[in-house]
């Protein structure tokens, strides 16, 4: 049994001092004792990333130029089917890897991998039809970091079943072959330690609501759900053409979303849409940095959290990948749509608690991953924050996680923890450099082709 001390910890009903941590052999925690005995680093709950497309992280920055005509999401996602073309696994993995240290660097302890790059650039699939899932396995198993791997079902081009373009040939899947990937992915993690999958039907783009039913019956009754939806205006514009309702009412009608069901970005969800996603128990997965970078729109947060519902946060494309600054971006969002403060705080409360906290609990719920947070039987996934660093000078409580949300500059997290064993020491993830050098590599190949 390991021990851990902490001069303060973020407990599920607050912050305790002098806190004492046990963690059996398989990196759970045993015991939390507070008034325990003095320790030096503050312990937060590691935060879920409930979000990622790894291999994005490669093209990171290189789409930041504008076009000969006018740029959106669309424009940009030609961009990205061009990139990915010349991706083989290695160059997956080396992605991978140096996306997942950077997670855990910047207070990610678990990813949820929606994983639709499955196919070789011609579109057939590689001898294990599963290969680029056991690359991401391996980039989880290199980093540390905790996986929920979520294959993706993606069969057509739009909304009411049209043929896919040429640049998604790499994705495509008709369900039987999908049920030989869950199978093959089920494969990949089975000795993957703090693994689970859950299962993931695109979008209402890629799937048919038949279809998204016969995914659903693939999954273990343990196994969560995650499908974009309403993401775009022209997406929910389709959706109301063709099916007679935007993509979230659809998918509510047809008596598919419930608790198990992550809804990734949902921004342009309507209120009477929202008001049925929170009783319905699911969680929006918003992805803050990356609904920015590609000018989705902003998510009715404030309208949602007062309807009860829970939301988890994901770092998407990974164009920057930061805990703090995923949840700052979703506040900073709200304050200036609504011009407003503390938009997502309770009454007299903290907003960088509230934030991390909703974010560790939506999370943990669309990951399948177990009890959030710092409490016996959850795994000891762990943020540590230095009391010496200038942004958390004369701080208590509350005040550690505004400032690092808010105030805090580059080397505010010392270490991560997972499963019980650190993997990020004083801000580094000894994965970093190596990975560093072959995505260089990687990405010296593509761009000079
Ligand atoms: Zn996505």
């Amino acid at each position: 049994m390991r021990k851990l001390v902490f001069s303060e910890a973020l407990l599920p009903d607050g912050w305790q001092r002098n806190v004492c941590v046990e963690i059996d052999v398989e990196g759970r925690i045993a015991t939390v004792t507070p008034d325990a005995e003095p320790g030096h680093l503050i312990a937060v709950p590691g935060l879920p990333n409930l979000h990622s497309h790894a291999f994005q992280r490669g093209m990171a920055g290189l789409t930041e130029h504008a076009g000969d005509s006018e740029d959106s999401f669309w424009t940009w996602r030609a961009l990205m089917y061009r990139f990915l073309a010349h991706l083989t696994p290695d160059d997956v993995e080396a992605i991978a890897t140096l996306a997942y240290a950077e997670m855990l660097e910047a207070g990610f302890t678990r990813v949820g991998e929606f994983h639709y790059l499955h196919h070789d650039p011609d579109g057939a699939p590689y001898a294990d039809r599963a290969e680029m899932a056991a690359r991401i396995a391996a980039a989880a198993q290199a980093t540390g970091i905790n996986l929920t791997l979520l294959p993706c079902f993606y069969a057509h081009g739009e909304i009411g079943g049209a043929p896919p373009v040429a640049g998604q040939r790499r994705f495509l899947n008709d369900l039987d072959g999908y049920a030989a990937l869950v199978e093959g992915s089920r494969r990949a993690i089975a000795r993957l330690p703090g693994a689970s999958l859950g299962l993931a039907p695109h979008s209402l783009r890629a799937a048919t609501i038949e279809e998204i039913r016969a995914v659903t019956g693939m999954a273990q009754p343990d196994e969560p759900l995650h499908i974009h939806a309403a993401e775009q205006v022209k997406e929910v514009e389709a959706a109301l053409r063709i099916l007679g309702l935007p993509p979230i009412a659809a998918l509510l009608d047809a008596g598919l979303i419930d608790a198990r069901w992550c809804l990734i970005h949902a921004t342009h969800g309507t209120e009477a849409e929202l008001g049925r996603v929170a009783t319905a128990g699911a969680v929006v997965g918003v992805c803050p940095i990356t609904e920015s970078n590609l000018g989705d729109g902003i998510f009715p947060a404030i309208a949602y959290r007062a309807a009860g519902g829970r939301f988890g946060i994901g770092t998407d494309s990974n164009v920057l990948i930061s805990a703090p600054a995923e949840l700052r971006t979703l506040e900073y969002s709200q304050r200036l749509a609504l011009r407003t403060r503390n938009a997502l705080a309770p009454r007299g409360g903290s907003t960088g608690r509230s934030l991390w906290q909703s974010a560790v609990d939506g999370g943990a719920q669309a990951l399948a991953a177990g009890p959030a947070g710092i409490v016996p039987g959850a795994f000891a996934d762990l943020v540590l924050l230095d009391p010496d660093h200038p942004a958390f000078a004369a701080r208590s409580g509350d005040r550690h996680l505004d400032s690092l949300i808010f105030a805090a500059r580059a080397g505010a997290i010392h270490d991560v923890w997972v499963r019980g064993a650190r993997v990020v020491e004083a801000g580094i993830h000894p994965a970093r450099e190596a990975a560093e050098r072959r995505v260089a590599a990687t990405l010296a190949r593509i761009l000079g082709a």
